[in-house]
């Protein structure tokens, strides 16, 4: 697991309990490591919770809602694809 691995999943479990109060509002920054950094926001959609763009709701991605065994790749592959919808469509 690398450094930004960690952070994303420690902010991801950090916000679990209180995700349901924040609601989709909430702006996750995806950072750390030598990617580049994403944001999104993130919708209960029962087993899987979705990402979506922050500037304009499209959906980004999927993850488990439950941190299972792929979060790590669900959670790059989210950052990665958010970054790529950020370049062509908001600069
Ligand atoms: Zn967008």
């Amino acid at each position: 697991m690398t450094t930004a691995e960690q952070k994303i999943r420690k902010t991801l479990s950090h916000k679990q309990d209180r995700f349901q109060h924040e609601g989709s509002s909430i702006v996750r920054w995806i950072t750390g490591g030598t990617a580049p950094d994403a944001y999104v926001t993130f919708h209960n959609g029962g087993p899987k919770t979705i990402a979506r763009c922050p500037k304009c709701n499209q959906e980004i991605g999927d993850f488990d809602s439950n941190y299972g065994p792929n979060i790590q790749g669900q959670i790059a592959e989210i950052r990665a694809k958010a970054h790529q919808h950020e370049n062509e469509r908001h600069q």
